[in-house]
């Protein structure tokens, strides 16, 4: 596909020579992510980030994207400071607020919204989550890190065997990965989930109809026997009529240190788009994995980072210029990972 210029609503737009293209420039990012180097490729340009729905890690990766590139952001959060409260339409916002960014990320509780606005918008419009239907961002930094992260059996996502654990109904992070993984092969997927919760049914057949085998499971230990990744999810509060109605399928599935231990292949991967609920009640994945070397959340929560940049850079199209608008860094930064015990 042509990024320059495009908006980015569903991870339907891409071929897997496209998710290449993104994964190499995500990795040439690595530099000034890491704050080796800096660059102001993006100056004087401005992302509006429009968070109409709580987000702590989207909306701050692609403001720190933005940012490590050079750009200044401009955000908006939640419905009450916006005139949306007052009754504008998603369409006159769009037209409005256009004017005054170079590209925009949308975050909204309807499925569809951000698609709808980005008819209105001048600029490019990203896709930073619209209810429960996708999350494209998201869905590549999932992929990026599955690819880093499965290296040492030579970086392939062909032949990937992976489990979706938890809110499969409402999940839109599982949603987007689950139209990602079509374009690969030979896949064995695992979909954990109580009956209630579980991955809709287009999904599912989207997933067969690429070739892939689909296992339906309730039983968690007995799920992530045979795979390479355990990607846990939250239960969509958000998304229920009631807390109470949440709270019936809270703590269903939860993976700690020692089901690890017992179940797992030594080197299955665990994932999570974050936030995990650590309330006792949730405690989807437990603080006692968070020595597990394969705890592979925050190294995800981090390459979002990258993929947000490459993202910008394609879509304005500034991928060679990156490193001609570069200069050392002046700071000194100490950023240290955390000690693990093994
Ligand atoms: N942060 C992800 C999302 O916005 C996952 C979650 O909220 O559970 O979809």
């Amino acid at each position: 596909m042509n990024f320059a210029g495009a908006h980015i609503l569903s991870v339907d737009q891409f071929e897997r020579a496209d998710i290449e293209r993104i994964f190499s420039v995500a990795d040439a990012m690595e530099p000034y992510a890491l704050r080796q180097k800096v660059t102001r490729v993006l100056e004087g340009a401005i992302l509006g980030n429009m968070f109409f729905e709580p987000s702590t890690r989207t909306r701050v990766s692609f403001g720190c994207a933005f940012n490590l590139l050079g750009g200044e952001v401009r955000e908006t959060t939640g419905f009450k400071s916006s005139a949306i409260a007052k009754g504008e339409s998603l369409h006159d916002t769009a037209r409005v607020l256009s004017g005054y960014s170079d590209v925009i990320c949308m975050r909204h509780p309807d499925s569809g919204s951000v698609g709808e606005f980005a008819v209105a918008s001048r600029v490019p419009v990203i896709n930073g989550g619209d209810g429960a239907n996708e999350h494209p961002s998201q869905a590549l930094l999932d992929l990026y890190t599955i690819q880093k992260e499965v290296k040492d059996k030579g970086g392939s996502l062909d032949g990937l065997r992976i489990a979706m654990i938890g809110d499969l109904k409402f999940g839109r992070t599982v949603h987007s990965l689950s139209r990602l993984l079509r374009l690969y092969k030979n896949l064995h997927v695992v979909l954990v989930s109580p009956e209630e919760l579980a991955m809709p049914e287009k999904y599912v057949e989207l997933l067969r109809e690429a070739g892939h085998t689909v296992e339906i499971s309730s039983d968690l230990p007995g799920s992530i026997k045979h795979v390479d990744i355990v990607y846990s999810t939250r239960i969509q509060e958000e998304r229920f009529n009631s807390k109470e109605e949440a709270d019936l399928y809270r703590g269903k599935f939860r993976l700690n240190q020692a089901i690890y231990t017992k179940y797992c292949e030594p080197n299955t991967v665990i994932m999570h788009p974050l936030p995990r609920d650590s309330r006792s009640e949730a405690n989807e994945l437990d603080n006692d994995l968070n020595q597990n070397p394969k705890l592979a959340i925050f190294r995800q929560a981090d390459n979002g980072v990258l993929v947000r940049m490459a993202l910008f850079a394609m879509i304005l199209d500034v991928v060679d210029l990156v490193d001609r608008f570069s200069k050392p860094v002046n700071w000194y930064h100490a950023r240290r990972e955390p000690k693990i015990d093994l």
